[in-house]
């Protein structure tokens, strides 16, 4: 009976994990469609998009707060994950809270896309790394995987330059020892802290509320993008092209495709003007709460 129900259970297990990306055409022109079925085929929030200025509003959010991003990750284990490799934390300190966010979120994974997923009018970056975070009123990434609004990804984008990102060779280093096998995992020679691929403008993105870009496409993701791209050489890129999926080829490209917008809002944010006489009033609302709320303490 036991073996009854394994049997029954095991395809569906194992075929969320046998997705793979479409391999491009000799001219590097990617001409098939995922087909990865359920919610990435029938879902109307789907991520990545191309985030275009024109398609945006306007939007005013409290700063982000970073909490413990400069402390590099403890024992830091690189793994091939047969899709991309992934660096994870277990560190439930390492959390990101304002930037419009609904709450406290904490970091889970952090894993790299080469070139990037999201474009901005159109512009397709060599890199881009994903910062995954849950929502701390849950218990785990699994548990708000399935809710909507209740993970929070960072995308940082790399333009390829002729400086390699020294935070990468730590990466690359590693990454050389679990490149021929899905699965593999290998301790981060160096220290990496999650603030150190962080963008130095952490003020102007773009955020919309999407999906996850792998199967199964779970619509639980709020996103922001930043614009501000970091370097990257393209000696780098191809390094990461080295890394083997599961079924054994070298893992060209894992990007997924542009997904339409349909009638979700894209917000663009970018620093507020304090120049202008229009930031005075609020600065002098902010003094007179403030003011009230010391009297009402005594
Ligand atoms: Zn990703």
């Amino acid at each position: 009976m036991i073996a009854l129900f394994v049997a029954t259970l095991l395809p569906s297990t194992i075929r969320a994990d046998e997705w793979h990306y479409p391999t491009p055409a000799p001219n590097g022109v990617i001409n098939e469609p995922e087909r990865w079925g359920g919610q990435c085929e029938t879902g109307r929030r789907q991520s990545p998009i191309d985030l275009t200025y024109q398609a945006a509003v306007k939007g005013d959010f409290a700063p982000f707060l970073f909490s413990n991003y400069m402390n590099p990750i403890r024992n830091a284990q690189l793994t091939n994950t047969g899709h991309s490799i992934q660096i994870d934390s277990t560190d439930p300190s390492v959390t990101l809270y304002g930037g419009g966010l609904p709450g406290k979120f904490v970091l889970d994974q952090m894993h790299f896309h080469w070139g990037s997923e999201h474009t901005i009018a159109g512009v397709r970056y060599g890199q881009e790394l994903h910062m995954v975070h849950h929502d701390s009123r849950y218990n785990s990434l699994t548990e708000a995987g399935a809710v909507k609004n209740a993970v929070a990804v960072i995308g940082v984008l790399f333009h390829v330059s002729n400086q390699d990102n020294t935070h990468m060779d730590v990466v690359l280093e590693t990454s050389q020892d679990i490149r021929d096998a899905a699965g593999k995992s290998a301790p981060l020679k160096g220290k990496l802290s999650p603030h150190n691929p962080l963008p130095k403008n952490r003020t102007s993105y773009f955020r919309y509320e999407g999906s996850l870009t792998t199967p199964t496409c779970a619509e639980s993701v709020i996103w922001t993008v930043f614009t501000e791209s970091l370097p990257v050489s393209l000696d780098q890129v191809e390094l990461f092209k080295t890394i083997h999926d599961p079924s054994g080829h070298e893992l060209v490209i894992n990007f997924r495709s542009l997904q339409p917008l349909n009638a979700r809002a894209l917000v663009y944010h970018t620093d507020m003007d304090y120049s202008g006489s229009g930031a005075i009033p609020k600065l002098s609302l902010t003094l007179i709460v403030a003011a009230i709320a010391a009297l009402l303490a005594k």
